[in-house]
């Protein structure tokens, strides 16, 4: 069969599954055929592995464990470095393959693979750094401290919606801590994740170490929580599957780390340049097309500024370019199926009925059956779906509030707590907010945010442990105590 995707490198195309360094078919001969979001063309097929091959894949992170741990950490890091410019180098093509896999915008996937590269580097760096402590003795004659150690094997179950990026700030975090990884990609976007393979093959990254399985979701995450030589579960994605990846890891008493949904309000002050804070807006809430866990889908506006803010707003949306990411000058490309499509005019509807105003979002404009123009709702209330759940789409809900204390009571109404912003210049308000917000990150007068430096992460149903900066390493080590006695204690000293 013709290749569809068509790269500089076709080497970096591969249907297989990655373990133990060996590109690998499924035993029982399943395959799923992988599409194209923009048009529903198939790229290719991804065969599903049997869950002997699941652990066989721990066999192979556990065979090549030892001698992992035991590099001298600068060697680790030359390794992932080498990744990491191999992934810089190989840019275009990566970018090529996310697009036609996830949808997103050309620009955006090569903004992806460069931020994907950074965690990698970040991490090479930062295993060099993973120091334990000297511990001031209350034992006589005794030296106390701690040492760091990796956790072990870990598992890396992860999302469509950055089908890279996901995927190296956990990878590259274990690695650099001294653990294999076993990588279970989304369904929709398993190309990038082998394409990642091949290049961690020629990194010269130990087979066993990256490996890729591939298959049906709640078979393979129900051997990889059950397997108690796994000692790290980290996973992204919806709160409803961490919850039950978190239940499925008892038995084992694993590590699990859990980044899941969010549901950021944006908050607006009555202090604020409306059209300013309007674009920020509009830039919080439709990048990845809405489909972002940071996602600004709770837009709170102070009375004072809405009317002006929401004009602003639907005039900076209106710009927005619909189309095949592929093509040029497109701002957001096609939602990730059909469903989703579905749940976005689901969510419309239950506003509208409820009493929104729909300001724009005309789906007749749309380009194709994946395709969703965004929406600006405005009047939304606690009681609407666009308000209490994820959207996960280019629907954008305002609603107008008239003091802080109220702001915030209505920003903190919901079970997720990943990321909240501010917008305001006022320094008591800046400082009510931050404390206020029950959130794991908040971003104030600024809608960037993430990199590879910061503690990525949420509170409430958002979930568990932080991704990136110092805390992102901690998840995949161990502290090892050591009490040294009979230090200085030979008879007569
Ligand atoms: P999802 O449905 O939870 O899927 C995530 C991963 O879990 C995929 O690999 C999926 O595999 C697997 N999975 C699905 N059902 C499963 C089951 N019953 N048992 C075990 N594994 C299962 O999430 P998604 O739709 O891919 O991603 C969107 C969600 O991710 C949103 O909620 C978003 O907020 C969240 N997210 C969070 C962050 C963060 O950092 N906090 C970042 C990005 C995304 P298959 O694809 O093969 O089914």
């Amino acid at each position: 069969m013709t290749q569809t995707i068509k790269l500089s490198d076709p080497r970096l195309f591969r249907q297989h599954a990655y373990v133990g360094g060996k590109w690998t078919y499924g035993d029982g001969g399943r395959e799923e055929a992988v599409t194209n979001p923009a048009n529903g063309e198939v790229l290719g097929h991804i065969p599903w592995l049997e869950p002997d091959q699941i652990r066989a894949a721990v066999d192979a992170a556990e065979g090549a464990f030892a001698n992992w741990r035991a590099l001298r950490v600068d060697e680790r890091c030359e390794r992932l470095l080498a990744w990491h410019d191999l992934l810089l180098e190989n840019r275009e093509d990566l970018a090529i393959l996310m697009t036609h896999e996830q949808g997103k915008p050309l620009p955006d996937a090569r903004g992806e693979v460069e931020y994907g590269a950074s965690f990698i580097r970040w991490f090479a760096e930062e295993g060099k750094r993973t120091f334990g402590q000297t511990i001031p003795s209350h034992i006589p004659n005794a030296a106390l401290g701690t040492i760091k150690e990796p956790v072990g094997i870990a598992a890396l179950i992860t999302p469509w919606n950055f089908p890279l990026a996901m995927i190296t700030r956990k990878a590259a975090a274990a690695m650099a801590a001294g653990c294999p990884v076993i990588v279970k990609p989304a369904g929709e976007t398993p190309f990038t994740a082998l394409a990642l393979a091949e290049l961690a093959e020629r990194a010269s990254i130990p087979a066993g170490i990256f490996n890729v399985v591939l298959g049906d979701a709640p078979q393979v995450s129900e051997v990889l929580c059950a397997e108690e030589r796994i000692k790290a579960l980290s996973f992204t994605g919806s709160t409803r599957v961490g919850r039950l990846l978190l239940e499925q890891s008892a038995n084992s008493v694993k590590r699990v780390s859990l980044e899941l949904g969010g549901n950021a309000p944006f908050i607006v002050g009555p202090d604020v340049d409306p059209k300013e804070a309007a674009f920020a807006a509009v830039s919080a809430k439709f990048q990845t097309g809405g489909q972002d866990c940071l996602a600004a889908d709770r837009i709170l506006v102070h009375e004072s500024v809405h009317d002006a803010f929401v004009e602003h707003f639907a005039e900076r949306m209106a710009a927005l370019t619909v189309g095949n990411g592929l093509d040029s000058e497109i701002d957001l490309g096609p939602l990730i199926h059909g469903k989703a499509v579905e749940k976005a005019m689901g969510i419309v509807d239950d506003a509208i009925s409820q009493g929104a105003t729909l300001v724009a979002g005309d789906q007749s404009q749309a380009p194709g059956p994946n395709y969703f123009m965004p929406v600006l709702l405005t009047g939304v209330t606690p009681s609407m779906s666009v308000w209490r759940e994820e959207n996960f789409s280019p629907v954008a809900g305002i609603t107008a509030y008239s003091t802080d204390d109220q702001a915030l009571e209505m920003a903190n109404d919901t079970e997720y707590g990943l990321a909240a912003y501010v917008y305001t210049h006022d320094i008591r308000r800046i400082w009510k907010m931050l404390r206020g917000l029950e959130y794991g990150m908040v971003a104030v007068n600024s809608v960037k945010m993430t990199g590879a430096p910061i503690p990525f992460g949420g509170v409430k149903q958002s979930g568990l442990g932080r991704e990136g900066g110092t805390a992102g390493i901690e998840e995949f080590l161990e502290t090892k105590y050591y009490c040294l006695g009979a230090l200085g204690s030979v008879s007569g000293s």
